[in-house]
Order: C-alpha cells, then sequence, then structure tokens
C-alpha cells in the first residue's frame, strides 16, 4: 500500500523545471509569470522578433499550469454562471448580442488555436481529442442544456436523457448528459515543459526562482525589481492569473484567487476505465461546487477534481471529500485508494469573463474563472500579438470589474463556498 501523496500526478513524469538563468539588464518586454500565459505571450513576441524575458517566482510550472486536470475544452461555457454551467450566464444577458457572440467566436477560437500550437511543440503532451462529457446533476440541468444545444451546432452535441447515458458514462447519479466532441485532454506538465523548451528554443530569456517585486516607470519604459535582479524595458505583461500577489494593487482587487483539488485513485482494476467512461472522454457535472473527471492518459487510473473548499487547505484533508463524491459518481470504486491529491489556485473575476487589457501602461492577462488551459494559453498568444503592435482581441480592455470592500483578501470565500454547498443541497431536495 502506497501513502498519499501531496504532489501532482503529472510532477511524475514532469516536475517543475529550475533553469537557473540570470535575467539580462534590458529586455524588449518583461513578461511576468511563466505559465501557459506567459510562456504562449513569450513564445508569439519572439515570433514577432521582439526580444523577451520571462520572470518566474518559482520554478517553471510551479503554478497552475501544472496543476490543472488538462481538460481542453472549446469555450462554450463562457462567462457561465458560478451556479450552473448550463444556463445563460448573467454576462450573456447583459451584453449586447453582437459583443457576446464576437466574445464567443473569441473564446471558439482559443480550441483551434491550442490545437495548431500543441502541432508545432517539441512534445504532442499526449493530447487527443476526446469530447467531454457535461452530466446533468438536477432534472433541470438536462432541460436547460437541452436549449442550449441549439446554438452549440459547431461543437459536436449529443444529448443523451438518463436512460440511454450510460452510453457516455458508467454512472445512474445523473439526469441524463450532453456530449461535446470539440474538446479534448492532455498532460498538462508535459504540455508546459513543451512550451519552455520551444520558448527557449526561439531566443526568450526565461528566469526562475525572480519574484517581481516593482514595477516602476522608467523613462517611456518601465523598471522591475525582482530580489537582486533589475530589468529595464519597454512594455510588460502580468500574468499572474491565480498567484497573483499585490504587484499591482489595481490588479489584485480585480481577481479572486480560489483554489481547485485533485486526487489520483490507485491503479484501477483492468478495464475498469472503460465501464466508467466508455468513449474515454473527460467529464465535468453542473454543480455549483463542481466536480470534474477523466482518465489518466495511460487509462489505468481515474483523476477526479473539484472545487471542495474555495479557500486553501491541506489537499490531503479535501480528499476524503473528493473520494466521497467519486463514490457516489461511481461506486464500483469504493474500496480503490487514493494516490495523489493536491491543489492549485485559479483566478475568479467578478463577471466571471477572462481579461485581456491594460492599466497605466501595464498588461495584463488572467482571470481563467477555472477553465484556462486553452483560453489562457489563446489569451497569452493575443497579449503577445497585441504588445508586438499586431492584431487585438474582442477580450482587450473590456470593462474589469471589482468590489466594494475588496482588496487583496477574498475574505468572502469561506461564505461562498458554505452559500454554494447549501444552494446546491437546497436544488438537490427540491429538484430545481
Ligand atoms: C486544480 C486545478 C484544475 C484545473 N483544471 C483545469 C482543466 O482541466 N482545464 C482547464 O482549462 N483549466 C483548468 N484549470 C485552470 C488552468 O490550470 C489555468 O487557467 C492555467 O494554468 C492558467 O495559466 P497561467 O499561466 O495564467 O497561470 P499559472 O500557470 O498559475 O502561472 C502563473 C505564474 O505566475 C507566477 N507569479 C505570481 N506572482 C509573480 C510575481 N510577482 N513575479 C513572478 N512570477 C509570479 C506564479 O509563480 C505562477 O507560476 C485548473 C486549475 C487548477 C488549479
Amino acid at each position: 500500500m502506497g501513502a498519499l501523496s501531496d504532489q501532482p500526478y503529472w510532477w511524475e513524469e514532469a516536475p517543475p523545471r529550475r533553469l537557473g538563468h540570470h535575467p539580462p539588464a534590458r529586455s524588449d518586454v518583461v513578461i511576468i509569470g511563466g505559465g501557459y500565459t506567459g510562456l504562449n505571450a513569450a513564445l508569439t513576441l519572439r515570433r514577432a522578433g521582439v526580444g523577451v524575458t520571462v520572470l518566474e517566482a518559482g520554478d517553471f510550472g510551479e503554478g497552475a499550469s501544472t496543476r490543472n486536470a488538462g481538460h481542453v475544452s472549446s469555450g462554450v461555457n463562457l462567462g457561465k454562471s458560478a451556479a450552473q454551467s448550463n444556463v445563460r450566464s448573467p454576462l450573456e444577458q447583459s451584453l449586447p448580442a453582437g459583443v457576446f457572440q464576437s466574445l464567443r467566436d473569441e473564446a471558439a477560437a482559443s480550441f483551434d488555436f491550442i490545437e495548431a500550437r500543441l502541432r508545432e511543440l517539441p512534445d504532442d503532451a499526449q493530447y487527443r481529442r476526446s469530447g467531454r462529457v457535461v452530466c446533468a446533476s438536477l432534472p433541470v440541468h438536462f432541460a436547460a442544456m437541452r436549449q442550449k444545444s441549439v446554438s452549440m451546432t459547431r461543437d459536436g452535441v449529443r444529448l443523451f436523457p438518463r436512460d440511454q447515458q450510460r452510453a457516455a458514462i458508467g454512472s445512474d447519479l445523473f439526469h441524463g448528459v450532453m456530449t461535446i466532441d470539440r474538446a479534448g485532454q492532455l498532460h498538462p506538465a508535459k504540455y508546459l515543459h513543451a512550451l519552455v523548451d520551444r520558448t527557449l528554443a526561439e531566443g526568450a530569456v526565461l528566469c526562475d526562482n525572480h519574484r517581481v517585486t516593482s514595477i516602476k516607470r522608467e523613462g517611456t519604459g518601465w523598471r522591475l525589481d525582482a530580489g537582486a535582479a533589475r530589468v529595464s524595458c519597454d512594455k510588460v505583461l502580468i500574468a499572474t492569473n491565480g498567484y497573483c500577489d499585490g504587484l499591482l494593487p489595481w490588479l489584485r482587487r480585480r481577481v479572486i484567487p480560489a483554489a481547485s483539488y485533485i486526487v489520483v485513485t490507485d491503479d484501477l482494476p483492468a478495464g475498469m476505465i472503460d465501464t466508467m467512461l466508455p468513449e474515454g472522454r473527460t467529464a465535468v457535472d453542473t454543480k455549483r461546487l463542481l466536480s470534474y473527471f477523466r482518465p489518466t492518459p495511460d487509462r489505468r487510473r481515474l483523476l477526479f477534481g473539484g472545487r471542495a473548499s474555495l479557500n486553501a487547505r491541506d489537499p490531503r484533508q479535501i480528499a476524503p471529500e473528493l473520494a466521497r463524491r467519486l463514490h457516489a459518481v461511481f461506486p464500483v470504486t469504493r474500496g480503490i485508494a487514493m494516490r495523489h491529491a493536491w491543489s492549485g489556485q485559479i483566478a475568479f473575476t467578478f463577471d466571471l469573463l477572462p481579461h485581456l487589457g491594460a492599466h497605466e501602461g501595464v498588461a495584463y492577462a488572467l482571470g481563467c474563472n477555472g477553465s484556462g488551459v486553452a483560453m489562457q494559453s489563446f489569451l497569452g498568444h493575443r497579449a503577445g500579438q497585441g504588445l508586438a503592435g499586431g492584431e487585438t482581441s474582442p477580450f482587450w480592455n473590456l470593462g474589469f470589474p471589482t468590489m466594494p470592500f475588496y482588496r487583496e483578501t477574498p475574505w468572502f470565500l469561506p461564505a461562498m463556498t458554505g452559500w454554494y454547498r447549501m444552494r446546491d443541497a437546497i436544488d438537490r431536495l427540491t429538484g430545481r
């Protein structure tokens, strides 16, 4: 019997990277944060002939980009309500139809972008266009899916009522499911490594263990302090997502770092994974404190994640709750031990949209709201294009809301977790 590790399963094959490079005194652009956003921006900038330095506070791959579940989605849930991913979001209701559609098109383009980028990286990160299954936690969610599927023709959508859902998922817990073909899965840490390798090969300077502590105006450009290092540059991009610190208080007041947790089972008995996920899709339910799951790339284990608590806790304490949720979906897994339990930080925003833009001359690309493998990669690329003087995105400088009394501490997260938990329970009891 092995022990429960608090390290991401992905790090067994692709642990965070320490390169040990020193920052130059000057660079055309400095990118703060070395995850998918920062590295995709760096690669695009290099290809436009721009000099780039990436300053990363930890080793490369310590952030969410090697801690996630590796679901690659096509942006269909853009601006989704944190409560229910299958209803028309408040955002959709508040924006003019044309603007919302252009954001949706841009989000959908993130899927084509990541597939193309993966093809040009030195490692395909075990990417598979596997499709996704969205599992209705309540009958009303399935009814909403039915409505929503009408506008999802390009995504390859099929609906399975409860009595037919076993074609897509070996569980009777749900009230029908929707499968989406335009979705995939990858090994998140191998993707990060491949980005590091390609970005280095194309001439970017990547410096780990350099936390930027100040950004100051210097002539028409900027001066950044990172420990003993000082770098001057023309342009800066902040790509720190759920690991935002107090570097730019204006930004910190608009981003809500929150935790998400994952467990990975021990090896499953031969063939079990095929009965659980017969089509090998990624899966997600429709609760407010949602769960998501998928096979590991070798199909020997199941990865099961969820928003069990929005604030940071010891993942080993959260593991029993995730195990209970897993057993409810697949009772056959009772008695199978968990081998990994870890957490990572995502970034919520008050309008549930990712944001790309500039504040007083400092550019930013962040706010994944839990879904950023494709989208943050794409927004990093779009930020790179923008900084190189090229095409911009409909996301550029959309209003970026905050909330009164929110400074740096997301004091409302414990209450939010409790509130979501209670609303999920009430919905379950009332069938709504
Ligand atoms: C448990 C979990 C599961 C998830 N599952 C999925 C999924 O299945 N599908 C999906 O699409 N998305 C998923 N996500 C979200 C996805 O991982 C993120 O959206 C994505 O990795 C964000 O990339 P990023 O580069 O913006 O941020 P990160 O990868 O978090 O990188 C930000 C970096 O900024 C650095 N940093 C912070 N402050 C400073 C500073 N002052 N100076 C220098 N560096 C700094 C940090 O060290 C960090 O490395 C998940 C996230 C988590 C946590």
